[in-house]
Parts: structure tokens; sequence; C-alpha cells
């Protein structure tokens, strides 16, 4: 797959190109982070070329080589739009469904630009010329440093390396999860010794929290429910709480995580109100081989990965979770 992918990208980029680069809504530290360090190698190698994000995503990693360069279609939507229609090639990022990137949807499909993905969740779209798609790499950012190896690894520096670093730590929660390989270590320590430091990025992903964050933490704990003889919690955060500690984006990054701590629970999932659109966000996380990503897909409109996934819901709060403990009865058999 990987050989293929790298034959038509040497093709696509034989001559000088304008080229877009898209990570997903609410774009996190492998999506941003995947897709600056993809800027700057394309760049180097002589392309035109912008990332454009959907919206706004949180301040811990604004911090990022070149993330002043993003451009916001929520904040610039004329210059964004623009970009996007004159773009030759158009990478989308850390997202296999045109969905994912809400506003800009209609504009992406619509470009004359040849549409390249580049991404590791399960069940791809076919809206790509080609595509880079492995359900078994740790994040986007591991591809990304495939590609770059492969294509021309002189180009690597310690800019693409911070980025690179960045999204591999974020979704591996830190070179834990499953999906950790040798290869995935042995990258890593490709990336410290190109000069990314480890210590310091950690300290600026997660060491960086407001005051406000650790107090909505304190109450999305408080809020905690164990479904009675079910490996199962949830959480759940109204627009209210939120509001009594001046939620900004990206504060309950993580929260759901804190389901898993817990002996014997391996499906945890948190509930966030979101009045303005009129939905509620939910995220889902587990542990082995109950499959978040089916469970979202089938009841909550979302999707993901088989132990991180991510789906919504249109009704109210209360409904929401009636509608989520029936779930969670129907696939009991497969929670055992
Ligand atoms: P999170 O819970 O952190 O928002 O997302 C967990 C994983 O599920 C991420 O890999 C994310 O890309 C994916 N995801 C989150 N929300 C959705 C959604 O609504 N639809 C799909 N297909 N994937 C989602
Ligand atoms: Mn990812």
């Amino acid at each position: 797959m990987i050989d293929d992918f790298i034959q038509n990208l040497k093709e696509s980029l034989a001559k000088p190109k304008k080229a877009i680069i898209i990570p997903h809504r609410n774009a996190d530290g492998d999506a941003l982070g995947s897709s600056l360090a993809l800027k700057l190698f394309l760049r180097q190698k002589g392309h035109e070329v912008h990332v454009v994000s959907p919206n706004d995503y949180p301040s811990f990693l604004k911090w990022l080589p070149r993330e002043s360069e993003v451009l916001k279609y929520s904040r610039t939507p004329k210059l964004a739009r623009d970009n996007i229609r004159k773009a030759d090639l158009i990478f989308t990022l850390d997202f296999n469904s045109l969905s994912r990137i809400e506003d800009l949807t209609s504009i992406v499909k619509n470009a004359r630009g040849d549409k390249i993905m580049i991404d590791h969740h399960e069940d791809p779209e076919d809206y790509a010329l080609f595509k880079y798609s492995d359900t078994s790499m740790s994040s986007t950012c591991e591809m990304v440093y495939n590609v770059i190896n492969l294509i021309d690894q002189t180009q690597f520096n310690i800019e693409i390396a911070s980025c690179l670093y960045t999204g591999i730590m974020t979704d591996t929660g830190s070179f834990r999860y499953p999906s950790t390989t040798p290869k995935t270590h042995k990258i890593i320590a490709h990336l410290i010794e190109i000069g990314a430091n480890g210590a310091e990025i950690h300290q600026k992903i997660y060491d960086s929290s407001s005051f406000n964050r650790l107090k909505l933490l304190g109450i999305t704990l408080s809020n905690l429910i164990k479904i009675p003889n079910c490996p199962v919690v949830y959480m759940t955060l109204s627009q209210n709480e939120l509001k009594s500690c001046g939620f900004k984006k990206g504060d309950t990054e993580g929260f759901v995580n804190y389901g898993l701590t817990l002996k014997d629970v391996i499906f945890s999932c948190i509930m966030i109100q979101n009045e303005n659109e009129g939905k509620i966000k939910m995220s889902f996380r587990s542990q082995g081989d109950f499959s978040v990503n089916d469970f979202a897909k089938t009841y909550f409109s979302g999707g993901g990965h088989n132990n991180a996934a991510g789906g919504m819901s249109f009704d109210n709060m209360q409904d929401t979770i009636e509608r989520f403990k029936k779930a969670v009865n129907e696939v009991s058999l497969r929670l055992k």
C-alpha cells in the first residue's frame, strides 16, 4: 500500500505544486502535528503549501512550529476557500470521511485539486485519488514520518521532528496504547536524535492546564457514574457546568480516559453538552477487544478507532444518557 502511495505522490510532486493540507475539525495533536510536519516538508521541497483547519483548536497546541501560519476557515473563510479552490493537491490528514471537516466538506468535494488521504482510522471513504490508509498505525504522524523517510530523509529537521513527536505522543497516550510498536519507538528515537525535546513537548501539552480546567475535571469526576454489574462508566458535563469554569476549547481533552483508570472498567464515555450546536458531543474509550468504533457507528452517528471513538447525540442530556444505557445493555454480552 505505501509503495503505491509513495510512487503516486512522487509523480504528483514532480513539478512545483500549490498544495493544501487539511486536518479534521477540532484538530488534536496528531491532526495538527502531521499537517504542520507535512507542510514543512513540502515547502522545503519547493511547493507552495498552506494548512487550512476547519476551526480553532486547543491553546496547548499553539506553540507548535509554524502554527501561526495555519489558516482557520472559521476565522477567514474567504481566504481559506480561495486557497482550497486554487490548489492542485489537497491532502486530508488524520480523518477519512469528508463529514469530519464539516463546513469545508462541500468546498473540498467541489475543489478541482487531487485529493490525497493519509489516515489511520477505520472504514475510509472513497474520495481520494490515492491514499495511505493503515489502521495498524499509531498515528498519522507516524505515517507522515514514513512518507518523508521514503521520499527524502535529508529533509528531517528539528521543527518537523517536534511536530511528529507531538502527534505520536498524544495519539499513543504517551507511548502506552497497544498501537505503540517497536517501530513507533524507533521512530521516536530518531526524532529525538534529530532534536525533538520529549520532556519539553510533554510538559507543553500536558502540564499547561489552567486553574479552571482542573476545576472542571473535578466536576466531571464528581459526575462519574458506574453502570451496575457492567464494566462501564459515564460522565456528563452540562453547558452550565462548562460555563461555571470558563470553558475553553480543549479543556475537556483527556477527561474520558479517567474512567479507564478504574479496576475492571473497560468502557468509558463522556457526554458534553454544546448548546450552540444543539448537540451532545460524546467520546468513547475502551480497553481490549470491545470496539467503541462499532459502538459509536451503530448508536451515535460517529466512529474512530477500536479503542477510541467519538459520536454525537441531538437529544437532551437525560435522553442521551437513557439511550447510552440502552445501547450498553444491547452490547452487554460483548462487554463480558
Ligand atoms: P475524541 O473522543 O477524542 O473526540 O475522538 C476519538 C477518536 O474518534 C479520534 O480518532 C477522532 O478522530 C474520532 N472521532 C471523534 N468524533 C468522531 C465522529 O463524530 N465521527 C467519526 N467518524 N470519528 C470521530
Ligand atoms: Mn490520529
